[in-house]
């Protein structure tokens, strides 16, 4: 297996490294039924960006259970 080498840059300010990320349960409308979604945000800038705009989910069945909500 290759070694991992992923780098995320910010489209908005050029930041590589000072990332963090959150889950939501509910973050993504698709027809009307919500998904659970992963944001990626700039501790430089602070932009928000969804990873569902640059990545395939890759198991888009996926729900969280619902005890996580709130
Ligand atoms: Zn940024």
């Amino acid at each position: 297996m290759a070694r991992a080498r992923l780098h995320l840059i910010c489209g908005n300010c050029g930041c590589n490294d000072m990332w963090g990320y959150r889950i939501e349960p509910q973050g993504t409308d698709i027809d009307g039924e919500l998904f659970p979604a992963v944001y990626l945000s700039c501790g430089n800038c602070h932009t928000l960006h969804d990873l569902s705009d640059t990545a395939k989910n890759s198991n888009p069945g996926q729900r969280l259970s619902s005890h996580n909500e709130g």
